[in-house]
């Protein structure tokens, strides 16, 4: 659980994170709903857009707009400048070595099948082991399924102890010399656990194994550096980072992409075509078949560049006291039962509500104009690891405010004491 006494709010939203002049930067913050002023609690599921990327994926279609790579014509300079300068932006956002380290996808499903496609396909064998966490999404789940049955290969599952972290001393026992890959998430979705996965990177590397993390709940909240963490590849998606949604990353290492095949063939990814023999491009192009999302990659620059403008860093203290604010005022309320208790934590309150369906509590709450979602978050087999079906899911983002939190506190308090 969460040590100490509530914080205060006023002393992390010192400049430069003032958490009220963010919020006019996001247009929808004032949206309306049910006759209150929206309150986004959805978070984990998708964040919302500042006026900066969508003004900048306006500009690209009123400015920029063309196919990029192919044609010699001034917007097709302007479009593919402007796709590569996110490419940039991406790779000093995750300190990657070099651009070319950095695939445009759709999101993080995406790039995991990728990664399970090319060098899957390439590196896994029969009884070869992959190893995840118990705390996966669906989508790092399924592809090492679907790969593990084409190539007879073992999926193993890392345990998590009662909190809801993963535990290390397992992980260790699990991996051995067939240990091909580790596949586990940064931060979890369903229950927010932070993951030590500087420390599963170093076990697994000792072991022979390489590392694909799961960024998709993390790269909003927590400074990542992939080089720093000995990432082997890390993927994400654009659209729970305050960029639109159909865009996505997949970092490698530079080495481990140069040997791998490519997956989707067609225009883009080659070099050269003849009827009898195609040579595919380098890095990233062998990856980026047929028309990327080029606006859209813009727009990921653009949210890159806002959240760089706060600082990760303040996003991050900022965020930690208001989910400390949120834990202890949630825990308070009779009935409630909190989901994921790990000391390390980031953005999700996981919670069901004695004598109510999560699906009552999330129509509750809506009708107060607040969004969370309710449900299994697509991360099943950690929820039945808590003996349930669904949770309410609370998620927070750095324009979030304390009088928010209290607004759901209130509601759900009101719930708990209708029932008793
Ligand atoms: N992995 C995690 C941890 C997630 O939270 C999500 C989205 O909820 C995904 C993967 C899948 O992301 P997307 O639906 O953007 O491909």
């Amino acid at each position: 659980h969460h040590a100490g006494a509530v914080p205060n709010l006023a002393a992390s939203a010192r400049p430069p994170f003032d958490v009220h002049a963010i919020r006019t930067d996001f247009p929808i913050l004032q949206e309306r709903v049910n006759g209150r002023q929206l309150v986004w609690f959805d978070n984990a599921a998708t964040t919302q857009k500042p006026q900066s990327v969508i003004d900048r994926i306006a500009y690209f279609y009123a400015h920029e707009n063309s196919n990029i790579h192919r044609a010699a014509h001034e917007l097709a300079a302007r479009a593919t400048d402007a796709y590569e300068a996110a490419r940039k932006k991406v790779t000093r956002f995750l300190g990657a070595a070099s651009p070319e380290e950095i695939i445009f996808v759709r999101g993080t499903t995406e790039g995991i099948n990728l990664i399970a496609n090319t060098w899957g396909e390439q590196q896994i064998g029969k009884d070869d082991e992959i190893i995840v966490s118990h705390l996966e999404h669906h989508a790092n789940i399924v592809p090492w399924q679907q790969l593990a049955a084409r190539k007879g290969a073992k999926l193993r599952v890392i345990p998590v102890d009662d909190n809801g972290q993963v535990m290390l001393s397992e992980f260790s026992r699990l991996l051995n010399s067939r240990t091909r890959l580790v596949s586990v998430t940064q931060v979890s979705n369903a229950l927010g656990t932070v993951v030590p996965v500087a420390q599963i990177i170093e076990l697994a590397h000792q072991a022979g194994a390489k590392v694909l993390v799961d960024g998709a709940q993390s790269v909003s909240h927590i400074r990542v550096n992939v080089q720093a963490l000995d990432a082997d590849f890390f993927v994400f998606s654009g659209h729970k980072l305050f960029a639109p949604t159909g865009i996505g990353v997949v970092y490698g290492k530079r080495a481990l992409l140069e040997e791998m095949p490519p997956w989707q063939g067609g225009g883009n990814m080659i070099a050269d075509v003849s009827f009898e023999r195609t040579v595919y491009q380098p890095p990233p192009a062998r990856f980026e078949a047929g028309t990327g999302n080029i606006a859209d990659a813009v727009g990921l620059g653009a949210a890159i560049d806002y959240i760089e403008r706060i600082g990760i860093e303040n996003i991050a203290r900022y965020e930690h006291d208001l989910l400390v604010y949120a834990t202890h005022g949630m825990q308070a309320i009779p009935g409630v039962r909190l989901v994921g208790t790990a000391q390390d934590k980031a953005s999700v309150l996981s919670f069901v509500l004695a004598g109510y369906q999560t699906e009552q509590v999330g129509k509750a709450l809506n009708e107060e104009g607040i969004a969370v979602r309710s449900g299994h978050h697509c991360a099943q087999p950690i929820l039945r690891r808590f003996g349930l079906e669904a949770t309410v899911r609370p998620s927070l983002a750095f324009y979030n405010t304390c009088e928010e939190v209290d607004r759901l506190v209130a509601v759900v308090a009101r719930l708990a004491t209708q029932r008793r």
